[in-house]
């Protein structure tokens, strides 16, 4: 992603451009996978755990990434659509999670199936992980 790209989707999203938060994003683009916070920490040697942490609740809150919960325990942060509301379901896709390589894919047009709730209970997300080997495996 172009300084210029990153910088006005953080401003879109009403994120102060931060050095940080750039080079964070940028690196989310870069990657096919979606990242956990151990994936930041490992590339991101020099910055601390918190910082990092709270980089990935910032771009959260502000519909820049959306979580992932899979089989490898830690939870991965996949880089929302440009104009995603994090709306279920209308923002909610097929992730497939490798169990040889342990990454995690977003397929952001494969949405999830609309079903049909029983009454009263109000969807807030859904996390619809497939597991099984990628390409690559
Ligand atoms: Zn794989
Ligand atoms: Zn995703």
């Amino acid at each position: 992603m172009e300084t210029d790209t990153a910088e006005q989707r953080l401003e879109s999203r009403r994120i102060q451009p931060t050095a940080m938060r750039l080079r964070v994003l940028n690196y989310l683009s870069e990657r096919k996978a979606a990242v956990s916070l151990a994936d930041l920490e490992q590339h991101f040697s020099n910055s601390d755990r918190t910082t990092l942490y709270r980089t990935l609740k910032t771009f959260q809150e502000h519909g820049v990434v959306h979580q992932i919960y899979d089989e490898s325990g830690s939870t991965k942060y996949g880089l929302c659509a440009e104009n995603c509301t994090c709306s279920y379901p209308d923002d909610m896709h097929a992730h497939f999670y490798c169990t040889s390589c342990e990454n995690t894919f977003c397929f952001q047009n494969l949405s999830i199936p609309n079903i049909n709730l029983p009454d009263a209970f109000q969807p807030s997300y859904g996390n619809f992980v497939i597991t099984g080997r990628c390409p690559d495996c």
